[in-house]
């Protein structure tokens, strides 16, 4: 099911337009509109799942393509001596858009920490 307002949804029903990287019958992929680093892209499932924390195993398939699909997508599009994938998730997670999604960032530098530590 899509949802008719979710913003990624209307991504993937090409409403809102984007830098398209990838696109199968489960998945879609596309640039992040505020990059944080030279290789940042979103990779999300074409189902609308508000949140990681909301997945269930009818979504196990398109998740799991998800997974199989980053190293690839990543080196083409220039992480070619690897990458981040963060899925933010929830209020504590920092989650800005509720529907699912993975984001790829990559090099070709190091990352800086993946979380900073408060104290
Ligand atoms: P978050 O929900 O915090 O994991 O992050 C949502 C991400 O979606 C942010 O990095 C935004 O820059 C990105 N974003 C929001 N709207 C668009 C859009 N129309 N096209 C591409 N990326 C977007
Ligand atoms: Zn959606």
């Amino acid at each position: 099911m899509n949802a008719p307002e979710c913003i990624f949804c209307r991504i993937v029903r090409g409403e809102i337009p984007s830098q398209k990287v990838y696109e199968d019958d489960e998945i879609f992929a596309f640039h992040d509109i505020h990059p944080v680093a030279p290789v940042h892209f979103l990779i999300i499932p074409k189902v609308h799942v508000p949140s990681l924390a909301e997945a269930k195993a009818e979504h196990q398939s398109a998740l799991g393509r998800m997974l199989v699909m980053a190293g690839e997508l990543a080196r083409r599009a220039g992480a070619t001596d690897g990458f981040r994938t963060i899925i933010n998730t929830g209020r504590v997670g920092r989650q800005e858009v509720y529907h699912v999604h993975m984001h790829v960032i990559g090099g070709p530098d190091p990352l800086g920490p993946m979380i900073v530590r408060r104290s």
